[in-house]
């Protein structure tokens, strides 16, 4: 089966995590500051803090704002559940605007409407790697006086009008999952400009206990009460060397994403990414919608041509845990239109070009047939 996304490891990768096997350190230590500093120059931030997943990185910096019970934060409902698990996790409530029809990403407009009192923060979700409107965010934001983590976990190497998503908000978060732009096999992190912030992520990673060196060497203190979300020097090793062709690997997305588009874009029943003239997607995901045709039939066809097809997201609010938490009369009308029609197709920098012609000519089959 072909996957819809896959992991890139090559010998360079191997060998950089053996010699850290080999090495003094191979939880916290120099990998680490050295990951976090790769990352986050390429990205454009001063600060970052690297952590066992993307999941932990968003709690990290829920907790960093620290958003409590009583507390609202504004999200999109076509996610992945962790955009605003984190929410809970601290125990506020996350709130789901709707989507916009034409990008998939978070309404802004409707993101206005839903602020009150309660509200905190707001996450916007870089869905498929395509930047959200962040102007507008930023204007509703400071006229709410709220703070925003962005969920970056799509869109590590994404622009909005040519600067790096993670050089842009309080914090933005990536994740280092396999799927992802580069992987650290679990991993994720929080990157800022702001030093508080910073300081208190780095309290969280590690159950809120910070080392006082003006008294005795022995003596530490736990402030906060934090996780242990440490992130290893194995896995940091592997990033470090994954960086390294951060570039090659979304030049290859993007000429994938270009295939599909010019094969598809004349195509009837199928309509294509929509991109922003200012945004530059880095292309983690290739969604199409399907029109006038049964996406579960396709879906099954596809499959069944050993194409690892996939549907990127059920709107968060429809699982059974949201439903029955008091999420059971929450409808988001275009995330859910549009998630009966999406359908993820395979894009992945080790996609041969035979792999996206069969990808391509079986899709083409399959609508012609249906
Ligand atoms: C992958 C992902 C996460 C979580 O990252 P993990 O590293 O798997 O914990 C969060 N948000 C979105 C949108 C994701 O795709």
């Amino acid at each position: 089966m072909l996957p819809y996304g896959r992991q890139w490891i090559d010998e360079d990768d191997i060998k950089a995590v053996s010699d850290v096997l080999r090495a003094d350190y191979i939880t916290t230590g120099p990998k680490v500051d050295e990951f976090e500093r790769v990352v986050a120059d390429y990205v454009g931030a001063k600060y970052a803090v690297a952590v066992s997943s993307g999941t932990a990185a968003l709690h990290i910096a829920v907790l960093a704002l620290g958003i409590k019970a009583g507390d609202e934060v504004i999200t999109s409902p076509i996610t992945f559940a962790a955009s605003s698990n984190c929410v809970l996790y601290c125990g506020g409530k996350p709130v789901f605007a709707d989507i916009d029809n034409l990008t998939y990403n978070i309404n802004p407009d409707d993101i206005e409407s839903k602020i009150n009192g309660n509200t905190k923060a707001i996450i916007p979700v870089h869905f498929t790697g395509q930047p959200c409107d962040m102007d507008k965010i930023h204007q509703i934001a400071k006229k709410y006086n709220l703070l925003i983590i962005e969920d970056a976990a799509h869109a590590l190497g994404a622009k909005y009008k040519d600067k790096m998503i993670g050089s842009l908000s309080d914090m933005t978060v990536f994740s280092f999952h396999p799927i992802k732009h580069i992987t650290t096999g679990e991993g994720g992190m929080a990157v800022t400009d702001n030093e508080e912030l910073y300081n208190k992520l780095k309290l969280f990673r590690s159950h809120g206990i910070a080392r006082d060196d003006s008294t005795e060497p022995w003596y530490y203190e736990q402030l906060e009460l934090g996780y242990n979300y440490r992130i290893s020097d194995i896995q940091c090793a592997l990033g470090i060397s994954q960086m390294k062709k951060i570039d090659k690997f979304i030049k290859r997305r993007k000429e994938i994403a270009n295939k599909y588009n010019d094969a598809f874009k004349n195509y009837k029943n199928i309509i294509i990414p929509h991109q922003l003239e200012d945004c530059d997607s880095s292309w983690h995901l290739y969604v199409i919608q399907l029109l006038q045709k049964d996406r579960d039939e396709i879906f099954n066809m596809l499959r069944q041509e050993g194409i690892g097809v996939n549907v990127n997201y059920i709107p968060v609010y429809k699982h059974p845990y949201y439903q029955k938490n008091g999420y059971d009369k929450v409808v988001c009308h275009n995330a859910e239109n549009f998630f009966s029609g999406a359908l993820s197709i395979p894009i992945f920098p080790k996609m041969t070009n035979e792999e996206v012609n069969y990808v391509i000519d079986k899709l083409k089959n399959v609508l012609d047939r249906g």
